[in-house]
């Protein structure tokens, strides 16, 4: 047999030319964002004082199967695109293992992960559209960095929230975004009303994304030529990321490798989404028999532990209502998390899936989740991000288990980012000073409790 390369590399012209919408092979679609006021479905016109337009018809559109990728951002994604899928020989020698192991690595660009692919594709709309500017939120900052990019590449303005213990965690994130010429504000802030109340009602607070959520829609709403963006959980934001997906598997393609397993961390389901989107249509065909697995934080659980319901997507309640599986729009985590993936929701379409039992989740401990980095980077040398390290973790138990019973799986992990920003938290960890808290169920009972009433 051939042997396979160390990295897979599609040609600029293997790119996919066109992102590819898994609503379309859906049996069971998505459930609609509904309006927080009358519960019904939330209609364009609705969505038009807070999102771009075409966005709006990406979003609402659970049919069409392929959106060609505008020639701008085509040439946009160019620059650091296709991404290489590597084959992690130096990992499978180091565990031992007949398993197969390959990650597909979105860290290769200056922002440091895979949200670029979705923040060019939003910028443009944007653009299109003759805005101004756009407003967001951003968490551990890699989403703010990447819109920055994209802002400063087709002259938008950018306004970011940033969750204020990643500002303060983070200020390098913070220069990044900066050079990139954002406007950047610690969240909650005292510069919206929601942010105010937030800090009235929860002095000192150290913020959450779902606050910080909150603030970048009023903002957008109050000021004329701006609209709001978002870097995860939306069905379009899993659209534009169906790029990883489409890369990874035409790669395989071309050594004629169908994978066994497919796993992803899950934050809002971003990544994961658009990683698993062409392998997800080929099971439900039937083409393809292949586990996805969704890997996620044990401190901030929604698959595991939440319930599949309607929710807020952010504290201060001002967006659509959306069903998914959640921990609650209160729950705020603890502050000593430090592995990413904070948001209390997941995205639509993967908690469908979920709850048609076509995915699987786990949910892992943050020491664990650290252990597995640096076990991965002394051998494959890619210094990984927190989030991404949850696959990292749930791959290498997947590949070890192969090691005990002698398979040679074929395991898929998406490689979301670099971790250069965190060394705080790698920090925490070599010094023994990392926790594993986890919610108490009556942690969860109260945040889940106050759920909307949606019947
Ligand atoms: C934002 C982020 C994630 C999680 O977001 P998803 O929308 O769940 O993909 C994972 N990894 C990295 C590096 C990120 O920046």
């Amino acid at each position: 047999m051939e042997k396979i390369p160390y990295k897979i590399y599609l040609t600029e012209d293997e790119m996919p030319k066109a992102w590819y919408n898994i609503r379309s092979a859906m049996k069971n679609k998505p459930a609609p964002l509904l309006n927080p006021g009358t519960h019904e479905p939330m209609k364009a016109e609705e969505l038009a004082p807070v999102f771009c337009e075409e966005l709006i018809k990406q979003e609402l559109d659970n049919d069409t199967e392929y959106f060609p990728i505008p020639q701008e951002v085509y040439d946009f994604y160019k620059m650091y695109r296709p991404s290489p899928l590597v084959r992690a020989y130096c990992l499978e020698k180091a565990l031992g293992t007949p398993a197969k192991i390959y990650y597909k690595f979105e860290g290769n660009n200056t922002s440091g992960s895979h949200k670029l692919n979705s923040a060019i594709a939003q910028a443009y709309y944007a653009k299109m559209q003759g805005l101004k500017g756009v407003t967001t939120e951003t968490g551990a900052g890699q989403w703010g960095t990447a819109l920055s990019m994209a802002c400063s590449y087709l002259g938008l303005d950018c306004k970011v929230f940033m969750v204020k213990v990643s500002y303060e965690q983070k200020p390098f994130r913070r220069e990044v975004m900066r050079t990139y010429g954002a406007d950047v504000t610690p969240s909650p802030s005292m510069t919206t009303e929601i942010g105010k109340k937030i800090l009235a009602e929860h002095p000192g607070t150290t913020g959450s994304l779902g606050c910080a959520i909150s603030e970048a829609v009023e903002v957008a709403v109050s000021t004329p030529g701006y609209r709001y963006v978002l870097g995860s959980v939306l069905n379009q934001v899993l659209l534009h990321q169906s790029i990883i997906g489409l890369e990874t598997q035409a790669a395989l393609n071309k050594y004629g490798i169908k994978p066994d397993m497919v796993i992803g961390c899950a934050g809002g389901g971003s990544n994961l989404g658009g990683l698993i989107a062409p392998f997800m249509r080929d099971k439900i065909n039937g083409d393809l028999d292949c586990r996805i697995i969704a890997v996620e934080p044990a401190s901030c659980p929604s698959f595991t532990r939440g319930k599949y319901a309607y929710d807020f997507c952010d504290t201060g309640m001002v967006c659509p209502l959306a069903k998914m599986y959640t921990l609650g729009s209160g729950f705020i985590p603890a502050p000593n998390h430090a592995g990413g993936l904070r948001y209390h929701g997941m995205s639509s379409i993967l908690s469908q899936l979920y709850d048609d039992g076509l995915m699987e989740a786990v949910a892992v401990p943050q020491t664990e989740v650290f252990k597995a980095a640096e076990q991965f980077a002394r051998v494959e040398g890619i210094l990984p991000a927190p989030e991404s390290s949850h696959a990292i973790k749930v791959a290498i138990d997947e590949a070890m288990k192969c090691k005990e019973t002698g398979e040679e799986k074929t395991i898929v992990f998406g490689l979301t980012g670099t971790g250069y920003f965190d060394l705080v938290a790698y920090q925490k960890f070599h010094d023994g000073e990392m926790d594993d808290y986890i919610p108490t169920d009556e942690d969860l009972a109260k945040s889940i409790s106050a759920l909307p009433p949606v019947d």
